[in-house]
């Protein structure tokens, strides 16, 4: 199966999932996790549709996407994984969005790197928030109080734009347990609007929900996903 031809299975099952939960589909993005993945299937997606892409290491996405970006004009670049604080800086210059911002001592330096960045460049870092709900890492905030004080934190910092809150489901096939990791990360969202209102000037919102995985992500659109992150279905396992 090419890249084309897996994009076209999976917006048909998106179209299925937003039909049976009485959603619209132009509330959703499909990111394409292009990890493992050379620059040329990222090209490959690009001309299939995609303009969403996620990469879990600030290392391999510089590299890969160097010389691509002119290549893909109005992409979106967002990092999925894990950040460590001495690469927040060459994060916020990359990245169109941090998605796994999941402790303050982040946010503080991507507080600051982001103020460099909106400096040189007038453009704020959209950030997410992400809740751990059950996978197995144990990424993540802990839970509402965690994602509170987070918010209070970031919302000092005007160079950052809180777009929302991503997670990650536990690896299983229980219907049930995934269902539960969704809802939790819609019970924060809805807490998080009540606590913090979003802002008419578009300082700050909570409207993005990043979560469904290829395992996963026709049950995270029924729950209210906004941007499922999709890698191995599109792209095949990993060499
Ligand atoms: C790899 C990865 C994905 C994509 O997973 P697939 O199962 O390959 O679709 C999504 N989110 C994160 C954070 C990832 O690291």
């Amino acid at each position: 199966m090419s890249i084309a031809e897996n994009i076209a299975r999976i917006e048909e099952r998106i179209q299925k999932a937003c039909a049976v939960s009485g959603r619209k589909r132009d509330e959703i993005t499909l990111m394409g996790v292009t990890k493992f993945h050379s620059g040329e299937k990222v090209l490959e997606a690009w001309q299939a549709g995609i303009r969403c892409f996620g990469e879990n290491r600030v290392q391999e996405a510089a590299e890969k996407f160097a010389g691509l970006r002119e290549r893909l004009p109005g992409a979106e670049l967002h990092l999925i994984g894990s950040l460590q604080r001495n690469k927040a800086k060459v994060a916020s210059e990359l990245f169109d969005c941090v998605q796994s911002v999941d402790r303050p001592s982040l946010i503080l330096e991507l507080g600051k790197r982001a103020a460099e960045r909106l400096a040189e460049r007038e453009r704020p870092l959209p950030v997410l928030f992400e809740l751990h709900t059950g996978e197995e890492s144990k990424r993540g905030f802990a839970g509402i109080d965690e994602l509170c004080k987070a918010a209070e934190l970031a919302l000092a910092f005007p160079a950052l734009r809180v777009r929302g809150l991503m997670t990650m489901a536990p690896n299983t096939g229980d219907e049930s347990l995934l269902r539960a990791s969704f809802r939790q990360l819609v019970k924060a969202q809805q807490e998080l609007r009540r606590r913090f209102p979003p802002q008419a000037d578009g300082g700050w919102d909570w409207s993005c929900l990043s979560m469904g995985m290829s395992g996963d992500f026709e049950i995270a659109i029924e729950e209210g996903s906004t941007l499922p992150r999709i890698g191995g279905a599109i792209f095949g396992e990993r060499l």
